[in-house]
């Protein structure tokens, strides 16, 4: 489109880049390239975060865990062809998952299409039919249609998105420049609405350098959090009644109540029914995993003898062995809580359907046994035979870890690197676990008190004990850091579970003065708020583990991301939240090389002198560095002898100037000559 020169012009990049903006997005994680260079430069002006990282699945694991971790969608930027290809593995981890993420990829100008571009692949095809699967393909655009139309007009004219679609909710390519700001909204609107998942927006080259006038772009309003709807009520009554009557009740808590930020109404229902609960993978955390009523420990027991067992975010899939016998009692009543109402009834036959959000229905059930119960209704769920039972199942195989987390044996076990570890982690840390044993066993022992988050450890009272001093009004609490693990901690009333009062031997009086705070008069409403606030609710913490899809290699990725957030979220810039994490070496050889990437500052750039020959030396091959011609010649004689005789790989790392470039080339074109400089 022409553009004269008074009017303002923007070029799709830009435009792209101000609409993400927009639409909230914070982060982008990518590998640029030909075409999508100008995206991630237009991003960073935009004050996006953009993290350049070795490998576009790595890339698509980080934004998708941003996604899951901040209820808005990261955006992973990666270009044509293989960048597309290798990012699929992340969005059909997102979508497995559920969690939101926005991949964006450039693809080959439109109109070199079908001549077998550079890196040309089946993102987008041409089809006049209708468009078909479960996600809609909106846009166009060989022609393109006129810029004045709507994208649902020119459905005619569909472009399938092809690659991307079956691995995501929406997959479209704008059908103009000035359209990207509507295909953005829609896009990230998708990601987060309903179930949340993955959504592709493919941008040709020519539609990224394209300009457009400022006037003709579209305006689009950022688009609200995802609304929040509640369940039935008459169901949530019959909830209510069914748990009442069973003998031996369970509460199942998944990622589900995790994303949906329900701890806190989770929590006030649990306790007031005294219900049993364990949590999935991804739910360890959302009620702490030392709290009484936790028999996670007992985990097998419980879900094989439960005759009711309410299910709060969690599919019955294979995490859950499906909810059929011979894991679950073939009578078992379920009762299902989420918000994607085609998973009710999968696989098992839900007693009672309560579709809505997780945090909304948590409040309603709440609400609803204090209705009918009382706020300290005595016991009333299950038998006072089932909790003695689930608690004495629970305290044995605790033990037997312990005992295997103590052994001295060489080489070592898991639960001995466990013990160790979970004696080191802050409190407040991430944990990152994949791995098969090393994940399996990190669930069971490394307890998580906070919800999103894999952890915590018990040795962080005896740390702070000393130190701590708190007091009211006008006076500051120190060592705050010392509370936030209280969250969980603290009934209502202000008092120590008697559990952990048991455990925090050493530094429970630190914690019963904040308890004292909390429920005398003496603070100010002010006070206790800030108290509330800012040391026993904490801010976001997180755990992340291979998820739904069982995925290897996704740990490094999630912990980049996370490093970032508590780096970017941190209310004390000196003293961000710590990142663990731990896997396996089948795992950790998925994405090693991304460690370059959390070793970069800024991590924009790759390391300029990244010592990439010591990496073949600790596989037990022969590195060369070589800085200067001469040095380069010794390595090569070398290097031939090494993998010669022998018969070992050879590496070598060989500096370039960052300013070294191709030499201009001479290009004839038909009547005149055209000198290029090709990069
Ligand atoms: P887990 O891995 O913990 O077993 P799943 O990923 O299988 O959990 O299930 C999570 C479930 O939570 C999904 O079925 C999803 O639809 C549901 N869910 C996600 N967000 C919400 C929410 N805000 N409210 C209710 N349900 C939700």
């Amino acid at each position: 489109q022409e553009v004269t020169n008074h009017e303002e012009s923007l070029s799709g990049a830009s435009l792209l880049a101000s609409a993400l903006k927009n639409q909230g997005v914070e982060y982008m994680f990518g590998v640029v390239g030909i075409p999508v260079i100008e995206i991630a430069g237009a991003a960073q002006a935009e004050g996006i975060k953009y993290i350049g990282m070795r490998n576009e699945q790595a890339a698509c694991y980080a934004a998708s865990a941003v996604g899951y971790l901040t209820g808005r969608p990261g955006v992973c930027l990666v270009v044509s062809g293989p960048g597309l290809l290798h990012a699929l593995g992340g969005m059909a981890n997102a979508m497995s998952n559920c969690w939101p993420v926005l991949v964006i990829g450039g693809s080959s100008d439109v109109d070199q299409e079908s001549m077998g571009a550079f890196q040309e692949f089946p993102q987008c095809s041409a089809d006049t039919g209708p468009s078909s699967g479960i996600n809609h393909c909106l846009g166009a655009t060989l022609v393109g249609p006129s810029a004045d139309m709507l994208p649902c007009e020119s459905a005619q004219i569909t472009t399938k998105v092809e690659a991307a679609r079956p691995y995501s909710k929406y997959s479209a390519r704008p059908s103009s420049v000035g359209e990207i700001p509507f295909f953005v909204e829609k896009a990230v609107r998708t990601s987060i609405y309903g179930r949340p998942g993955a959504c592709y927006l493919d941008l040709p080259g020519n539609m990224i350098t394209e300009k457009v006038a400022a006037c003709k772009a579209r305006k689009i309003c950022c688009s609200p959090p995802p609304p929040k709807c509640l369940a039935d009520p008459v169901a949530v009554d019959k909830a209510v009644q069914v748990l009442s009557e069973a003998s031996k009740p369970l509460a199942i808590i998944g990622k589900g109540a995790a994303y949906a930020h329900a701890e806190k109404p989770l929590q006030e229902f649990v306790e007031r029914c005294k219900l049993p609960f364990l949590p999935t993978p991804m739910g360890k955390g959302v009620i702490s995993d030392e709290h009484p009523l936790c028999v996670a420990a007992a985990r097998s027991r419980a879900l094989s003898q439960a005759d009711v067992i309410i299910v709060f975010g969690a599919r019955l899939n294979w995490i859950l062995h499906f909810g059929r016998p011979p894991r679950f009692r073939a009578d078992v009543k379920i009762i299902q809580i989420d918000l994607h109402a085609e998973e009710m009834n999968n696989n098992v036959h839900a007693e009672v359907m309560l579709w809505g959000d997780l945090k909304r229905v948590a409040e309603q059930l709440r609400d609803a046994v204090e209705r009918k119960f009382g706020i300290d209704p005595a016991n009333l769920c299950g038998l006072p035979s089932w909790k003695k039972e689930l608690k004495e199942k629970s305290d044995t195989n605790k033990q037997n870890n312990e005992e295997l987390a103590n052994e001295t044996s060489v080489p070592m076990n898991y639960y001995q690197v466990y013990g160790q570890l979970t004696k080191h982690l802050p409190h407040d840390c991430v944990v990152v676990n994949e791995g098969a044993n090393t994940m399996d066993i990190g669930r069971t022992m490394i307890p998580n008190h906070l919800p999103r988050n894999r952890l915590f450890t018990k040795v962080m009272f005896s740390d702070h004990v000393n130190k701590s001093t708190i007091t009211v009004d006008g006076k500051t609490i120190e060592e705050a850091d010392s509370y936030v693990y209280f969250e969980k901690t603290l009934t209502r009333d202000g008092d120590l579970l008697p559990e952990i009062r048991r455990r925090t031997a050493l530094g429970w009086a630190a914690f019963r003065k904040v308890g004292n705070i909390m429920r005398s008069h003496k603070a100010s409403m002010k006070m206790k708020r800030k108290i509330h606030d800012e040391y026993i609710l904490p801010v976001m913490t997180y755990g992340l583990d291979a998820g739904t899809f069982g995925t290897m290699g996704v740990g490094t990725g999630f912990a980049i991301a996370a490093a970032l957030l508590a780096e970017c979220q941190a209310k004390d810039k000196n003293r961000p939240r710590r990142v663990v994490c731990v896997q396996g070496d089948s795992a950790f050889g998925f994405s090693g090389m991304e460690l370059e990437t959390a070793c970069s500052a800024p991590p924009t750039a790759l390391l300029p002198k990244a010592r990439y020959e010591r990496i073949i030396e600790a596989f037990g091959g022969k590195g060369f560095f070589a800085e200067t011609p001469h040095e380069l010649k010794t390595a090569l004689e070398s290097a031939f002898v090494e993998t010669g005789k022998k018969r070992k790989p050879v590496l070598i790392n060989v500096m370039i100037s960052p300013y070294a470039d191709r030499k201009p080339q001479l290009m004839l074109v038909i009547g005149h000559a055209l000198i290029t400089t090709l990069k």
